[in-house]
């Protein structure tokens, strides 16, 4: 059994109602995969979009859980959730109805043409970086910075706890 932590975000309403809605939607669903346990949720936050602008704030959360499924398992279960929540792929970094990352999984790092992990972006990034200390406050960045460092440079990103 691996703990993994997943990255999820909304800012954009759908048929399975309003961003909160649709994460809290989605994290029953994560939780009732027999192969998924003991999924614990950070806070829910309201973030400033990175990236284009002219988009609604993301709602955002990290959970942790343990599960028997490889990464690979993990990320198709995750695409099907983000696709039954009319996920669609348009602009780069653009709105989207559920994001469901796979930040860390264990203590593996994998690189294909289907998963980076750890997810490369955690460092750079308040809507990660918060709510994943709140369930992981022993993360430690894979380039040995301190955390300190790593929120100072992210604390022009809009983020509030709801
Ligand atoms: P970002 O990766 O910067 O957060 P994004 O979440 O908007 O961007 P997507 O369009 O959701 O990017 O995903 C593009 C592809 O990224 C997916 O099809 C998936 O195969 C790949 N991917 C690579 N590493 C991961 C990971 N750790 N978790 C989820 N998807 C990943
Ligand atoms: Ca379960
Ligand atoms: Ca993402
Ligand atoms: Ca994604």
């Amino acid at each position: 059994m691996k703990t993994v932590y997943i990255g999820l975000g909304s800012n954009l309403s759908g048929s399975m109602g309003d961003p909160q809605k649709q994460m809290q939607t989605a994290l029953e669903k994560i939780s009732d995969h027999p192969e998924i346990h003991q999924l614990n949720t950070s806070s829910f936050y309201r973030t400033s979009p990175v990236g284009p602008q002219d988009q609604p704030d993301f709602i955002n959360a990290v959970a942790q859980a343990k599960t028997s499924l490889t990464p690979l398992a993990l990320l198709d279960y995750l695409q099907q959730i983000e696709n039954e929540h009319g996920r669609e792929r348009k602009e780069y970094w653009g709105a989207r109805t559920l994001d469901l990352d796979i930040l860390i999984f264990g203590q593996q790092s994998i690189h294909n043409t289907r998963l980076i992990i750890p997810h490369p972006r955690i460092e750079e990034r308040a809507f990660v970086l918060v709510p994943l200390l709140e369930v992981k406050p022993n993360f430690s960045s894979a380039s040995g910075k301190s955390i300190t460092d790593l929120l100072a440079k992210c604390s022009d990103q809009g983020i509030v706890k709801l």
